[in-house]
């Protein structure tokens, strides 16, 4: 047995490995429901060091082609588990191949697309602490892993996996963009807000009097809106609209897609109300239809800067010789869903910059502090006080 040393400093993460892990993520596609590739990638990498991953039934509710990878790591001595730490498997679509290069220590993407450092930068980071931890022969405690899919598409991936699975009192997802060091302390709730409008086709030079034009009532509804940022909490947006089928046929159908987020439910409320009451007066001015539906993709929340795992996170940031940059993010990621089970969980940036563009990089360094940081969140987390859940207990 060799001489345990308790806890951190870890070894330091390898460069080289960790750039070649992170590169044969990056060139795996892997739009939401297509993540069968980066799965199969992840399961031998942590079979590899000896692990167990699970995968859930994801796949069969979101019809893609595979589910979320849950894997327990066990650990030497010190209990747990006490985190989950977690990434995202997809990326957003992307509209060429990827092929990652390094150059000047900053990965890019040499195709005109997305890198994917969003999430992939987690997962090979995560990947990287995990074979140092195991291979280390240093104390740490237990902790779990999480990989989910579909996240880009209103995080219907960990929707689907059953929270009963985490024994973690408290969670860390690695999914926020800008340098190492962001925690984000609070998230918005997301509401999709659909509308259908029904009129009536009609010859649009013959007798365009016995038509009602859908296109016009979805128009009159969009001008009522109040769009973009209503307050320093509450964005609203219309970001799809369908119409019609021919220039010379009085437009029967329209469809738009809308969103009001918030930080504050109330605000949130009367945004939605308001769409929801410009959506009638357009179809009501025009004479048309409308059905709508409406609801929250997710809900929002709000961590103590107190709390235990906000403390944690400033703890493993500070030990990497990082200040944390607490912050207050504009979007939602899978810590919004873990923080609806009761699993309070920070969110913080993996490094990645300009994510969902062509623009999307990641420096290497940034990809070696996130391991390290990673490393000393684990080897931190029996030192707080986190409830432990217990196997089996529903959230
Ligand atoms: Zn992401």
């Amino acid at each position: 047995m060799p001489q345990a040393v308790q806890g951190p400093p870890y070894p330091e993460p390898q460069a080289e490995s960790l750039a070649r892990l992170f590169s044969d993520l990056a060139c795996i596609p892997s739009p939401p429901g297509a993540e069968r590739g980066v799965a199969d990638f992840i399961v031998a990498a942590l079979r590899g060091m000896g692990l167990e991953p699970e995968e859930d039934a994801a796949a069969t509710a979101t019809g893609g082609q595979a589910g979320n990878l849950y894997c327990l790591v066990p650990g030497t001595d010190r209990g747990g588990p006490h985190i989950v730490l977690s990434g995202h498997m997809d990326t957003v679509v992307p509209t060429d191949s990827i092929e990652p290069v390094l150059e000047e220590g900053v990965f890019r993407n040499a195709r005109p697309t997305i890198l994917g450092a969003d999430d992939k930068s987690a997962l090979a980071a995560l990947l990287h602490a995990t074979e140092i931890l195991r291979s280390s022969g240093m104390a740490y405690p237990a902790y779990e892993l999480l990989f989910t899919v579909s996240e880009e598409t209103a995080l219907t991936g960990i929707k689907q996996f059953n929270p009963a699975r985490l024994r973690s009192g408290a969670g860390a997802v690695f999914d926020s963009s800008g340098p190492v060091g962001g925690v984000v302390l609070a998230a918005p709730t997301q509401t999709t807000v659909r509308a259908w409008f029904q009129g009536r086709a009609a010859h649009a030079g013959v007798e365009p009097e016995k038509g009602c034009n859908a296109i016009l009532a979805a128009a009159t509804a969009v001008s009522r809106m109040e769009l973009g940022r209503l307050d320093e909490e509450t964005t609203a947006n219309v970001g799809l609209i369908q119409g019609g089928t021919a220039r010379n046929i009085v437009a029967e159908q329209c469809f738009i897609e809308c969103e009001c987020r918030s930080h504050n439910e109330d605000k949130l409320a009367r945004a939605v109300a308001s769409m929801l009451d410009a959506i009638q007066y357009g179809a009501t001015q025009v004479g048309a239809d409308v059905r709508v539906a409406s609801g929250p993709e997710y809900r929002c929340y709000r961590l103590s800067e107190r709390g235990g795992v906000v403390r944690l996170a400033c703890r493993a940031l500070r030990d990497v010789g990082l200040k944390p940059e607490l912050k207050v993010a504009g979007g939602g990621a899978d810590s919004n869903i873990l923080n609806a089970w009761g699993i309070p969980t920070v969110n913080l940036s993996t490094g990645m910059l300009d994510m969902h563009t062509p623009e999307e990089r990641i420096a290497l360094n940034d990809l070696i502090l996130l391991t390290r940081v990673i490393m000393a969140l684990v080897g931190r987390s029996s030192e707080i006080t986190l409830r432990t859940r217990k196997a089996g207990k529903g959230a």
